[in-house]
């Protein structure tokens, strides 16, 4: 498969009064053109700001430090503003938690959704009228021709979050990020966003990123997942890899002692005692040491390499060592 982005080593930090936070601390991952590929982690692990480094949306204190992120050969963090500012919102696009915070609430949902089609494509009214009806009816809207002159309040929240995912793709992207899309949303309506965007992964040829902190989410959608911890990718797999062979013990932690096959896919992430690490001063050591009960002395003092556990499976664990103790459930290298 050919690759569509190619993110190499970022860092991130964000330059407070206090001090550089170091929020992503070198990661690297690549997604293929029309796969969907899963960021996972806790709040404050970085994800949601490797998300803002490829957009360059970060805030006035935020700059990527070092790294590169090829998008189709062009480098994401090096481009113009200029140039930044025809793949945003067109080649590359977004949806975010909130819908209501991204919906302008004084214009109409249909000026919304042309908007992007008048500026990107150049299209006549006419047309982006008639391609922002499409658009309605492609995220399951009722009424799509009625529905464009109303405004945002006039809309449920999933509604407002189908409308958001209409706009996402107005422009047919190479790339959609979506990010924590149906967290704000209760449950009935997650599922249906869910399977909404399930659906239209299987109708057009988008490629995505899903940011989230909900295993049973990310199981559903990606191909592969890439578990985030602390500013760093922890383990990266396929989806069996991460679910069925879990090699990192934050994943372990995730997944809920040992998997089961059964009820695997409904599993949400379970709550891990303690507090994820100040990136402020981010420890030497594993950064999931402090609150990992198989934290060995070594843990503490010396960052894990990458153990590679099979091709694409890696995870930064030294219970992959040939040396270290058993642990239930774990499998990892030579196990
Ligand atoms: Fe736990 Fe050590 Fe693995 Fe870190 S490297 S997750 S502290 S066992
Ligand atoms: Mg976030």
């Amino acid at each position: 498969m050919e690759k569509l982005l190619k993110v190499n080593n970022l860092h991130t930090s964000f330059y407070t009064h206090v001090g550089e936070v170091m929020a992503v601390r070198g990661i690297t991952f690549d997604v293929e053109k029309g796969e969907a590929v899963g960021l996972v982690g806790e709040s404050g692990c970085g994800k949601s700001v490797t998300m803002m480094s490829l957009l360059r949306i970060l805030a006035d204190t935020g700059k990527v430090k070092e790294g590169s992120a090829l998008f189709e050969g062009r480098d994401l963090v090096k481009i113009s503003n200029q140039e930044m500012l025809k793949i945003r919102g067109n080649e590359i696009s977004m949806i975010f938690q909130d819908p209501m915070t991204s919906l302008n609430p004084v214009f109409t949902i249909g000026n919304q959704l042309m908007e992007p089609l008048l500026r990107h494509k150049r299209m006549t009214k006419h047309d982006a009228r008639k391609k922002a009806v499409e658009l309605l009816k492609l995220v399951g809207i009722p009424e799509a021709e009625k529905r464009l002159s109303q405004y945002p309040h006039e809309f449920s929240g999933g509604m407002r979050q189908r409308v958001m995912i209409a706009m996402a793709l107005a422009c047919d992207p190479k790339l959609l990020i979506a990010d924590e899309p149906t967290t704000a949303l209760d449950v009935t309506i997650q599922a249906q966003i869910l399977d909404l965007m399930k659906e239209l992964k299987n109708k057009i040829s988008t490629s995505i990123i899903l940011i989230t902190h909900d295993l049973g989410v990310v199981a559903d959608l990606c191909s592969r997942i890439n578990v985030m911890y602390g500013g760093k990718i922890v383990e990266q797999g396929t989806k069996r890899d991460i679910f069925y062979n879990p090699s990192h013990a934050y994943t372990l932690g995730l997944l809920g002692s040992v998997p089961n096959p059964k009820t695997l896919i409904k599993e949400r992430l379970k709550p891990i005692d303690g507090q994820p690490p100040d990136l402020l001063k981010p420890p030497e050591g594993c950064p999931f040491a402090p609150r990992c009960k198989y934290a060995m002395r070594i843990c503490e003092i010396k960052m894990p390499p990458y153990f590679e556990i099979s091709e694409g499976h890696r995870a930064a664990c030294y219970l992959n060592h040939p040396y270290a103790p058993k642990v239930e459930g774990f499998k990892g290298r030579g196990r």
